[in-house]
């Protein structure tokens, strides 16, 4: 069959959250602009990217929008909330506990993405973008300059799309920069993931905390609706709430410091990893998994080399992904979409365009590099140590608020900028690598002198919140303070570490495959004498 030709101004492919948004944005800017969204799925599932941010949250509501929509069909977030363990944790009122005291006072959401994602499709289409459900991309030729060439298979037969520029929403298929050669995997942080959606997940604000903590403080805010972490060397599970009542639980681990138990099918090794912490055996009690619901992602991480050329770009995840840890991919889904958006228009506009494309390209790969450094790089060595994660989330915390999304706030939407990219952001950036680094490596140190996670159990560390502007600022001076305190306090931990192991900590990240070493067990909780792996978690 001759395929039915058709031209457009855009050809946005893939109509997730990130490919409608651009449509929406777009048609919104120009209404007279010829945009057409080609998604493959008839009707959404489930996703991850249930956890909103700061950032996103203001994408979200001032960009997009979609203030009724949030507060009326999905669930505000208060932010997040981490639960560590040790050997004298026998139950989550046990165990340590750090996040908001209150509320938080600017906005985010744990979200349905099948309910957002039909959502804003859905007003990209009553915007006047075209919609071609299903329809699937097959084969893309590009030109620069365009107008380029997408064969597409539809319902009635095949289609060729003629588009000034095309838009790669693909999300995880990252269909172009594979193409194009552009994709590169992130081995130096290596993290994998399993999740699945439960009914009947434990009620952290119903039977559970509540009883046992009568009369002990405690948080204000109801627990349940942050995003609860149960936090472990090597990895954290999530337990987010979704508006039908069921739960989001999942896990992200390195695989350097542990790994599923083996043997059995990958539910039964998720599950048994769920249920070997104190809180994750209370946390599945009595759930159920939905069934057909379960999902194994390994290597998460890669990056992008260029995002955009002269009648082509990349939006979401098709441009690069880091880490789910702290939630930034609808973050980053806003800041491409905005920014795609102003480079089409402007491309539309008859603007020159070859520096326009350079600095784009420029601002989103050195802050993906730099975001991945100052924040990600070894975290999962010390995540689950209550004293060390404390400290990295205030200081991250309060820079994240001071620095990404105080300006949008305060000034919209030219004032959005991609994390660490701009050169006045550069201290922040070596402040928080530097941070990052050194706690990597104190968590190193403890994992061998085996007191790792000594304030894991039975304390309370509950932050009275966040606030936009330069407030935040007095964490630095703070956080110093704690960081030279805990160095400090972790001079006998070099004696302890080189008797236990004889084998001084490694010098550098380049020498961390070498430890844990790589043996049987699924997890190296710590470095016992003669290096004998303990169960995992
Ligand atoms: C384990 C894990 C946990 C996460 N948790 C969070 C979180 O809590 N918070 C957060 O913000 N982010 C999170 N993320 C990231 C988040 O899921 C993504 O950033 C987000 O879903 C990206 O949206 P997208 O629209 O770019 O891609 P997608 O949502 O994947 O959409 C891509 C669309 O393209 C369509 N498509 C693909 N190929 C074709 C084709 N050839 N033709 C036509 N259509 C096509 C697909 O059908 C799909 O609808 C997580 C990611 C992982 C892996």
């Amino acid at each position: 069959m001759k395929p039915r030709r058709f031209e457009v101004d855009v050809a946005v492919v893939g109509g997730g959250f990130s490919g409608s948004s651009l449509a929406l944005l777009m048609r919104r800017a120009d209404p007279s602009l010829r945009v057409l969204i080609l998604e493959r799925k008839e009707a959404f599932d489930r996703k991850v990217g249930e956890s909103s941010i700061e950032l996103s949250a203001w994408f979200m509501l001032r960009v997009l929008r979609l203030g009724n929509h949030l507060f009326a069909r999905q669930i505000p977030k208060y932010g997040l909330r981490f639960w560590f363990h040790n050997e004298k944790v026998h139950t989550l009122a046990d165990a340590s506990e750090l996040g908001n005291l209150y509320q938080t006072r600017v906005p985010s959401f744990h979200i349905d993405r099948a309910i957002l994602d039909e959502h804003v499709l859905a007003l990209a289409s009553a915007e006047g973008a075209l919609l071609w459900r299903p329809s699937r991309v097959m084969d893309w030729t590009l030109h620069d300059g365009g107008p380029s060439t997408l064969e597409v298979e539809t319902a009635d037969g095949p289609a060729r799309v003629q588009a000034r520029w095309v838009v790669d929403a693909t999300g995880r298929k990252a269909t172009l920069a594979r193409r194009l050669g552009l994709l590169h995997p992130i081995p130096e942080h290596p993290i994998r993931a399993v999740w699945a959606r439960y009914q009947g997940v434990r009620d952290f604000d119903g039977d559970w905390l509540p009883g046992r903590e009568e009369g002990k403080g405690g948080a204000v805010c109801l627990r349940g609706l942050s995003t609860n972490h149960l936090v472990g060397a090597g990895y954290w599970i999530w337990s987010i709430p979704l508006p039908d009542g069921d739960t989001s639980v999942g896990v992200v681990w390195d695989k350097r410091i542990c790994d599923l138990p083996k043997g059995g099918s990958l539910g039964e090794r998720f599950e048994g990893f769920l249920r070997a912490t104190p809180a994750g055996r209370e946390l599945m009690q009595g759930a159920v998994r939905r069934e057909a619901d379960l999902h194994l992602l390994n290597d998460l991480p890669y990056r992008v080399e260029k995002i955009a050329g002269d009648g082509w770009a990349m939006v979401g995840d098709a441009a690069g992904f880091i880490d789910p840890f702290y939630s930034p991919g609808l973050d980053w889904a806003g800041l491409t979409c905005t920014k795609t958006s102003k480079l089409i228009l402007d491309a539309l506009r008859g603007e020159k365009m070859a520096e326009k494309i350079e600095g784009l390209n420029r601002e989103f790969t050195r802050g993906f590099r730099r975001w991945v450094e100052a924040l990600y790089l070894d975290k999962y060595f010390y995540m689950g140590d209550a004293e060390l994660m404390g400290l990295a989330l205030r200081l991250e915390v309060a820079l994240y608020y001071f620095g990404v999304v105080t300006p949008p706030y305060r000034e919209g939407i030219g004032a959005l900028s991609v994390p660490f990219s701009a050169p006045v952001s550069e201290p922040f950036y070596r402040l928080l690598r530097f941070f990052n680094r050194r706690l990597a490596r104190l968590a190193r140190l403890r994992l061998r002198a085996g007191t790792y996670g000594r304030r894991n159990a039975g304390h309370r560390d509950l932050l009275p919140g966040f606030a936009l502007g330069a407030s935040s600022l007095k964490w630095i001076p703070k956080c110093l303070a704690m960081l030279i305190a805990l160095e400090i306090r972790s001079l006998p931990d070099y004696f302890a570490a080189r008797h236990r192991t004889k084998r001084p900590a490694p010098a550098s990240r380049e020498e961390l495959p070498a430890f844990p070493p790589p043996g049987p067990s699924p997890c190296y909780f710590s470095a016992p004498r003669r290096r004998r792996p303990r169960s995992c978690p």
